[in-house]
């Protein structure tokens, strides 16, 4: 018996390998093999067990197959083929990313001695009573393999089955090594009922009340309720509370975290419509794709939520993607809240591995079926999937920009039409393509065109920063319309948040007396400093310096600095306005594990003025207490050599200023900016997605941009510029030769031409766009192109439908 395995490298070949007679009846489509490969072992999935592979010379024998059951079906794997084809990516590699990551190597089939084995009176072989006594030996069980490195035997499938049926041993697939296998967590509970005279401070006081409605708790989840625990010393001292640890299972959340529940809301007009045509699209069983249009605060989250509940209800599966860092506490505890009894899965990047891979077995096997998650939560295993959301879908974070460069919205409108799901799309501020297809109704269009309760959104005030200086002459960072309603927001009680997407203190440090400019050794970046470590980072690479007091070029010691970063604009509110309370959000805070997410509670609870924060702070955050939203320079996304420039301004600029008033209060924005009568700022001021759409529209069309093409990004880089630069120039003419003669026309292409930054990490980059109508025809141009091309000593990397070209 054969396997056709394929094996995660850089390489389209699939591997034949014979089955040992003993394992035969195990081998499965989607089995994880361990199999020879060259002088070493790898990892790699069984995707065909071919009738006869007799005539094939040399053929090698599977060593291991560490599973009990497979990890992918039929379905699944005409799906992983699809993308392979589609990102013209290697199917092992499409299968590594896909599958949960980690578990290639350190997931196993461990095996116990079970804790009441009796071996009396049975029947054993000579290797199983062998077996048993290695097992007894060591009561954290073995592996698989090496018990049979231990016992002498190649394979031992059927020994194990054997006894595991006499209930003699028990075998788990566990990930990760025995030290890590079961997590333990504090908890505290009730121990004896308090004295009645027992004087408690307030926090103690909440925590038997807690505690009456709740016998135990985890002490996280106390933390996240009062900010604090170190106040239960000295309850456990008078033996009032019991604090311990308990094993928990690796789930994502725990039902005692407090789920937010707002009640049972009654949906407005537009949302029951809404509803009701996706309920359509959810009873008719067919792929049924919806655009959900509705500005900030539409109430989209609630008819999510609600679809949800309908496939629940009838068994489904189904996945709510959300951009990464939208997937917040409080968002999940939101899901959470809207079904207290069902065990959701939360899936991303920040997961650990074995968590991950405890998610995915109980996903395979139907026991979860509500998924959260980023965009590789798209390659969830879902059974009987019948919706999947994409909330913000015209965000950039669905598009993943290393390894396989996959978009999860693109994947989610793929597998939904396989199975025949609903796929809903929800976003404010649409991607251009996007409402080009809903408008040809390719998409449904549903809309949800206010705020719920009527609720007006923020009224946008635009600064023209190039009427603003300070008494130095100098460009202020605030402006003054900024810095008065910062004051009015302070006095009023209310919150501001302010947003800058650029990090550090000042973002441009160069000599005075002969113009240096500090920049990174590897890139073509000039370096941020960071005052809080006194440092110069680059932001694209890892590198770090101390501040110089001289310029290592002239010697002079006129170092200036200009430009403000994150950092800078939160020192400067600190001089405005001392009294306040501020914070500040960005990815020098957030490496901080839960540092962000305890800034956002505590900002939650009005315990902070001010937030000022990057990207980070703009998204799906639901906090009614804001009132003014500042964003310091609109132009930041703008002043980009991409073609989406303008569609990302008004994105970013619509999804701040719907941060403000959420709540009861009306909330303004103000928006700082050098080019105020920009068309992608005056609509946002406007909150006008059509008219932007109207007016984006005919720039895309003249230019032959996407929604009017197709695009492949070809992406280049070298160590050495000249030779790299030679390599890419030949390539540029071979692909205008296919262009003309393969593709008979139907592809041009743009560039090849230097990168926007032509120079990152130490390598040379240079990028080429292959452009036309059909995706067919320009992914097998790539294809026979990179086929032409190999081993040149030019590094390619392939993006299909780029979102942008950084
Ligand atoms: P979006 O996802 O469009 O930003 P949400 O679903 O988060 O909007 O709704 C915004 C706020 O309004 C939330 O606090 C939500 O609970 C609330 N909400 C949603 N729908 C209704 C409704 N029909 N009636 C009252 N409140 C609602
Ligand atoms: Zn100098
Ligand atoms: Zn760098």
């Amino acid at each position: 018996m054969f396997a056709r395995v394929v094996i995660p490298i850089p390489s389209t070949k699939t591997f034949i390998y014979a089955i040992p007679p003993e394992s035969a009846q195990f081998a499965a489509l989607g089995k994880r093999v361990v199999v020879p490969f060259g002088a070493k072992r790898l990892t790699g999935w069984i995707v065909e067990l071919p009738a006869d592979a007799s005539a094939i010379k040399n053929i090698k024998e599977i060593i291991n197959m560490p599973d009990n059951a497979p990890l992918f079906s039929e379905e699944d794997l005409a799906f992983f083929e699809w993308i392979a084809s589609y990102y013209l990516h290697p199917l092992g590699m499409v299968l590594a990313e896909a599958l949960p990551s980690g578990i290639n190597t350190i997931s196993q089939n461990r095996i116990r001695l079970a804790a009441d084995a009796v071996n009396g009176g049975k029947n054993l072989s000579r290797i199983q009573e062998t077996l048993l006594e290695l097992l007894a030996a060591t009561p954290n069980g073995m592996s698989l393999p090496s018990l049979c490195r231990k016992a002498g035997e190649k394979v031992l499938h059927r020994e194990i089955l054997a006894l595991e049926g006499m209930g003699l041993i028990t075998s788990a697939e566990v990930a990760g090594r025995p030290g890590i296998l079961a997590k333990q967590e504090k908890w505290l509970g009730i121990a004896h009922p308090p004295p009645a005279n027992l004087k408690m401070t307030e926090k103690q006081a909440t925590l038997l009340t807690l505690l009456k409605e709740k016998a135990e708790m985890p002490v996280s989840a106390l933390e996240v309720r009062l900010r604090s625990s170190s106040f239960l010393g000295a309850l456990a001292a008078r033996g009032v509370i019991r604090l311990y640890k308990k094993e928990v299972f690796r789930e994502y959340l725990h039902a005692e975290e407090l789920p937010e529940d707002k009640g049972k809301i009654i949906l407005n007009n537009d949302q029951s419509a809404a509803l009701a045509e996706i309920s359509k699209g959810l009873n008719s069983r067919q792929f049924s794709p919806y655009l959900l249009h509705g500005v900030t605060g539409s109430g989209k989250t609630e008819i999510y939520l609600r679809a949800m509940e309908e496939v629940l209800q009838s068994k489904g599966s189904a996945l709510y993607l959300v951009p990464e860092i939208a997937l917040t506490a409080q968002l999940i505890r939101r899901v959470q809240g809207h079904f207290p009894d069902e065990k959701i899965a939360v899936l991303h990047s920040g997961i650990p591995n074995n968590t991950r891979y405890d998610q995915w077995r109980k996903i395979k096997s139907g026991e979860i079926r509500l998924i959260v998650g980023a965009r590789s939560a798209i390659f969830a295993p879902a059974g009987d999937l019948r919706l999947i959301v994409v909330d913000e879908e015209h965000d950039p974070s669905y598009k993943q920009d290393d390894r396989l460069h996959y978009n999860g919205r693109d994947l989610a409108l793929y597998r939904g039409k396989k199975a025949g799901a609903v796929v809903l799309l929800g976003s404010a501020t649409p991607g251009i393509q996007t409402y080009f297809y809903a408008q040809a109704g390719i998409y449904r269009y549903l809309s949800l065109p206010g705020r719920v309760n009527s609720r007006p959104l923020p009224r946008v005030e635009i600064v023209d920063m190039r009427n603003e200086r300070d008494s130095g002459g100098r460009m202020p960072i605030f402006s003054r319309r900024l810095i008065l309603a910062l004051g009015e927001t302070l006095s009023a009680k209310k919150q501001a948040l302010i947003f800058l997407n650029r990090r550090g203190f000042h973002t441009y440090v160069f000599c005075q007396a002969c113009g240096h400019v500090f920049k990174c050794p590897a890139c073509d970046l000039a370096l941020t400093y960071h005052a809080s470590q006194d440092v110069l980072k680059c932001h694209h690479c890892d590198f770090t310096s101390k501040k110089q007091r001289t310029c290592p070029a002239c010697g002079s010691e006129r170092i200036h600095s200009q430009g403000a970063g994150t950092e800078r604009v939160e020192e400067e509110i600190k001089r405005l306005f001392p009294a306040a309370a501020i914070a500040r959000i960005d990815s020098d805070t957030a490496s901080r594990k839960g540092a962000s997410e305890k800034t956002l509670a505590a900002f939650a609870k009005g315990e902070i003025d001010i937030l000022v924060g990057t990207q980070i702070i703009t998204k799906g955050h639901d906090f009614p207490g804001i009132t003014l939203v500042g964003v310091i320079a609109a132009d930041s996304s703008l002043n980009v050599p991409d073609f989406r420039a303008a569609e990302r301004t008004f994105q970013i600029l619509s999804q701040v200023a719907g941060r403000g008033g959420r709540g009861d209060q009306p909330g303004i924005v103000v928006v700082q900016t050098f080019t105020p009568y920009h068309h992608s700022i005056m609509r946002a001021q406007k909150h006008d997605y059509p008219g932007f759409y109207n007016n984006e529209l005919p720039t895309r069309r003249e230019l032959n941009y996407p929604p009017y093409s197709r695009l492949i990004g070809l992406h280049f880089s070298s160590l050495n510029e000249d030779k790299g630069k030679k390599t890419v120039a030949r390539i540029g003419t071979a692909a205008r030769k296919l262009a003309q003669s393969f593709a008979a026309g139907k592809a041009d292409i743009i560039g090849p031409a230097e990168s926007p930054l032509h120079r990152l990490r130490g390598r040379y980059r240079w990028q080429m766009l292959v452009r036309g109508k059909e995706g067919g025809i320009l992914r097998q141009l790539a294809q026979k192109l990179l086929d032409e091309v190999k081993g040149e000593g030019i590094e390619i990397r392939i993006d299909v439908d780029p979102v942008h070209f950084m």
